[in-house]
């Protein structure tokens, strides 16, 4: 390839959809990915991720979720389904008012949001979820939140449809390389990996959880967490199809740490049991690549203990599997989307905040339409990098 026009480091779920968006857009693109995505070392693996439309954690991103939706729909007629509409049940404590994601009166915020866009959506009394959803046992005072278009992304799938759109599209992509430095040059930018130099007109660094490392000041407000992911057996699969099992959320007490989420068997992949998780924000890694990727049964115990017990029926003790992943997160659960500050040569992006997946595509054509158009203050509903 001559000079690219722009480099993208990280190709995981929003480096691959940047890099295919700019490719598609006719700019001359190379990705370069430290590992061979997808992989499951970063923040994109483990199967499946949760598609929502009413989103608590602000309104800014429904029409983010929207247009990826048009995005994953315009892969799928390539590619085939890339993710399952079993419906989502977001389940609040007290009324609702419990906090998710940083984001007090995350359910009540979630109907909000259903109602100022039209969003298709039921409030369940809890005794009509108990028999609607039989795995499902909310108290009478949960507030119960129903929205039958959501369901589940497969992640995997998804990069690979995105890096093979961006190859078709003319983008040079460069796995198992991995980026040391960038340097501001005159015209550009000058990006050193361990296998060569490359200098470009622009870059966007979508390094994921390994982002903050790279640009330590204007990332301050992110942090970066360990998550771990647990398969379970249920006793009676059928209760936990999809069909008669949503993907779902739960939070059931005041703090981001007393919540838990899941997905009905998938289809083809029953054997793998069900996924659960919960999300920890306490004590966030300095260095992701020295992340505790071990885990252990007392793990599993304390997700029975803290989350499950009494509110789901019949999972088996012990986990069949389970995988570590990572979050990097801002206080609000907001994306970030700004040039680096002192340069307008890159571009930083970091979507996460345990949501950014249902996002992604979108998020990768922001970034594209920033880069390519010029532009250099972030688009409406991303945050600014710190100065
Ligand atoms: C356990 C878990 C559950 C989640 N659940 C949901 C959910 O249900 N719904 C939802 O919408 N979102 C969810 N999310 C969030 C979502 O998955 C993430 O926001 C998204 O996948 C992050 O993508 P990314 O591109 O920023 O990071 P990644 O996909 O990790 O990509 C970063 C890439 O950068 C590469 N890289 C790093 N350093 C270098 C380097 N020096 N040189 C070259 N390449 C480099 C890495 O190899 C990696 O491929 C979840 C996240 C986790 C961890």
């Amino acid at each position: 390839m001559t000079r690219p026009e722009v480099i993208v480091i990280g190709l995981g779920a929003v480096g691959s959809a940047t890099a295919w968006q700019l490719a598609r857009r006719g700019v001359k693109v190379l990705g370069i990915d430290r590992w061979h995505p997808p992989h499951a070392m970063g923040s994109t693996h483990g199967e499946t991720r949760i598609t929502r439309t009413a989103i608590g954690e602000g309104e800014q991103f429904v029409p983010l979720v929207r247009r990826s939706d048009e995005i994953w729909a315009e892969l799928e007629e390539r590619n085939g389904p890339l993710g399952l509409r079993c419906g989502a049940l977001i389940i609040g404590a007290e009324g609702g008012s419990t906090v998710m994601h940083g984001r007090p009166g995350f359910v009540a915020g979630t109907v909000a949001a259903a109602q100022a866009f039209g969003v298709p959506y039921e409030v369940l009394t809890a005794a009509e979820c108990r028999r609607r959803f039989p795995a499902f046992h909310p108290a009478d005072s949960d507030l119960v939140y129903y929205e039958p278009g959501a369901g589940m992304l497969f992640p995997e799938r998804c990069v690979v449809a995105q890096l093979d759109a961006a190859r078709e599209a003319g983008a040079m992509l460069r796995t198992g390389e991995q980026m040391l430095r960038y340097e501001n040059i005159s015209g550009g930018v000058r990006i050193t990996t361990d296998k060569g130099v490359y200098e470009a007109a622009e870059a966007v660094l979508a390094a994921g959880a390994w982002s903050p490392g790279f640009a330590p000041t204007a990332l301050a407000r992110t942090s970066v967490t360990r998550q771990l992911l647990h398969w379970l057996q249920p006793q009676h699969p059928a209760l936990f199809e999809a069909g008669r099992c949503p993907v779902y959320i739960w939070a059931h007490g005041p703090t981001s740490d007393d919540s838990f989420y899941g997905f009905p068997l998938v289809p083809g992949a029953e054997a793998n049991g069900v996924k659960i998780a919960d999300e920890q924000f306490l004590n966030p890694i300095d260095d992701p690549d020295h992340v505790n990727r071990d885990s252990s049964d007392a793990e599993t115990d304390a997700l029975h203990a803290d989350h499950l017990d009494g509110r789901l029926s019949g999972l088996g003790r012990t986990a069949l599997r389970r995988a570590t992943c990572l979050y990097t997160s801002t206080a609000d659960a907001g994306f970030i989307l700004d040039r680096l500050p002192g340069t307008d040569a890159i571009t930083l992006v970091s979507a996460c905040s345990g949501h950014g997946f249902k996002h992604s595509a979108a998020v990768g054509e922001q970034v594209a339409l920033m880069v390519h158009e010029g532009r250099r203050t972030p688009p409406e509903g991303f945050s600014p990098a710190a100065a």
